[in-house]
């Protein structure tokens, strides 16, 4: 009998580790780079508990090798897909019934595997197969996730203390029902992290979900879903489906019981997920709630007062550690005329002292774009800067395929401020500068505003503190995470809560209290002490 309220404190973030050579933890990582690299892992598709296997196979590569195969999978059909359904509708009746702490011990379970025992395994995963260094899968898929499986459990407790106050004779509260039927969590490659919290989160709120992974974040995600089983999350509470996206969206949306959508990716793909749900409508339960992080064009605003040293190494790491793949990479800069020249010196400088290549030699700063489409998206735009008479390429722009994905860290000056590059998402290493009149820093705060659909994340940098303030006041929508005197990337769990607004997403905020009221419906409940028996109690001026 659990009968104790247990409340979950606010935790601590969990240290990202340094990995110096010779560490327990560099020594465990680089064993299991070797045996994962060494090792064709065979992924089936995970429906109500038991591995599924379809026969119909694509591969996992490595992005700085893609003649290297890491996994092979099982993709989904429509007959799994309505299988895992029917798993997930099944689970849901004894899950939506668990003790919220019971929830959250497995959440917390999770957490503790994946600082500890399984945590170079997932490291590994993510370098191997999302082409990520040893501190960028550091700060994603072990200390972020961790945060995640933490943070969240704090934020549920706090959601359900919120109760209502008592009125005379009766008692009332609330009740944090789960959603009237199964969560889609659509995940994207580029972290580990997020692919882990678009699933756990509603199921820590007594949901059940079916995960359709990133096929280029496949080995991690797969790892993950062994964690959450070894950590004790029942069979069918998370139904794991490599797959078509289109498929399994079209499939899920289509279904009485499709509850909400957990998605972080592409605006297009959102808005089709979207456009899909309002199709089928009628055909629901409840109206489900859609939560989607999606596209970003994120800037670095520069004021005349700023330091430019310190702009240089915003703009460097801003916008080429992890290629450029984080949703809040730096990739379009306003900067005074004046201080362009010594900015982009210090570029050059920065870009010569760090080496670009594979994962497992970790001198490597750079490594590879994640497939070859977005190779050929990210090569095709730099192609067009050259060609172009409003733009050139001033640093890096060269793109290698040989081996892997490999596109150098480049900076594009543009004399037009709606240049293509200025305007569109890339998602990758690609750094488009606008360099401003000294004294026109209004107009050209106005034009930041204003030239992207996204409000994602954003920077300003500057000494003078109440012209600060007032480009902060100016671009109040133009990011949901925004940041002074600091690079418009590397949002903390628990200190700044992520997602933005316009076509960035609905801005629910990962990493905060507010995502994890979208998965509850609340009841509220009023019990009558001493229920009245006398009609006319309320009138007492009526003459009887
Ligand atoms: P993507 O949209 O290509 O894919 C995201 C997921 O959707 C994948 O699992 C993919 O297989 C699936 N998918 C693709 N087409 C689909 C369809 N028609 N129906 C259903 N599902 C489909 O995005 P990506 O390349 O994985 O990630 C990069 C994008 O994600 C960028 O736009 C980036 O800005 C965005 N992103 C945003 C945030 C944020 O918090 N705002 C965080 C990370 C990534």
């Amino acid at each position: 009998m659990n009968n104790s309220l247990i409340t979950f404190p606010l935790p601590a973030n969990e240290p990202v580790k340094a990995c110096l050579e010779g560490s327990p933890e560099r020594i465990a990582l680089d064993k299991e780079l070797d045996r994962q690299y060494n090792t064709v892992v065979e992924i089936p598709a995970i429906i109500g508990g038991k591995e599924v296997r379809t026969g119909k196979i694509a591969e996992v590569t490595c992005p700085t090798e893609h003649g290297h195969v890491l996994a092979r999978y099982h993709m989904v059909g429509e007959k799994e897909v309505k299988m895992a359904i029917d798993a997930a509708m099944k689970a849901r009746e004894e899950w939506s019934r668990t003790p919220w702490t019971t929830r959250a011990a497995i959440n917390l379970k999770c957490a503790e595997l994946l600082s500890t025992t399984w945590r170079a395994r997932i490291n590994a995963a993510t370098m191997l197969g999302q082409g990520k260094n040893i501190y960028q899968a550091e700060i994603d898929s072990a200390a972020e996730t961790c945060d995640f499986f933490r943070y969240n459990v704090s934020f549920a407790s706090q959601i359900y203390a919120m109760q209502p106050k008592d009125a005379k004779n009766c008692i009332d509260h609330n009740e944090f029902r789960p959603l009237e039927g199964f969560i889609l969590a659509v995940t994207p490659f580029n972290f580990t992290s997020i692919a882990s919290n678009l699933c756990m989160t509603p199921v820590l709120m007594g949901n059940v979900a079916l995960w359709k992974p990133s096929r280029t974040a496949l080995l991690s995600n797969y790892y993950l879903m062994l964690m959450y089983k070894e950590a004790g999350l029942p069979d069918g509470v998370i139904n794991f489906l490599p797959g078509s996206g289109e498929l399994i969206g079209k499939v899920c949306t289509e279904s009485h019981y499709f509850a909400g959508l957990h998605f972080t990716g592409s605006t297009a793909t959102f808005n089709s997920l979207w456009a899909s749900a309002t199709k089928n409508l009628d055909n629901y339960i409840s109206y489900p709630r859609i939560v989607g992080e999606t596209g970003g064009k994120d800037f670095i605003f520069v004021h005349p007062s700023a330091d430019p040293a310190a702009v240089a190494h915003a703009a460097f790491t801003g916008a080429f550690e992890y290629q450029g793949q984080k949703c809040s990479a730096a990739s379009r800069m306003y900067i005074p005329k004046s201080m362009w020249p010594d900015v982009l010196e210090r570029l050059k400088v920065m870009a010569s002292q760090v080496k670009m290549g594979g994962v497992r030699d970790h001198d490597n700063f750079i490594n590879a774009v994640i497939d070859e489409a977005s190779f050929k998206r990210i090569e095709a735009q730099i192609e067009n800067a050259r060609g172009s008479k409003d733009a050139k390429v001033v640093l890096g722009g060269k793109c290698d395929r040989s081996v892997g994905w490999f596109v150098e860290p480049t900076v594009i000056e543009t004399s037009d401020p709606k240049f293509k590059t200025m305007v569109e998402e890339i998602f990758g290493p690609v750094l488009t500068v606008y360099p401003y009149e000294d004294a026109k820093w209004e107009e050209a705060v106005k034009l930041c505003d204003e030239t992207s659909p996204y409000g994602l994340t954003g920077s300003v940098f500057g000494k003078d503190r109440l012209a600060v303030e007032k480009i902060s006041e100016m671009l109040c929508y133009a990011a949901g995470n925004f940041y002074i005197n600091d690079r418009p990337t590397g949002a903390v769990v628990g200190c700044q809560p992520f997602g933005g607004a316009r076509a960035s997403g609905t801005d629910d905020k990962a990493g905060g209290p507010f995502n994890l009221f979208r998965w509850v419906c609340p009841r509220s409940i009023k019990e009558t002490l001493v229920s009245p028996t006398d009609i006319f109690a309320a009138y007492p001026y009526i003459k009887r």
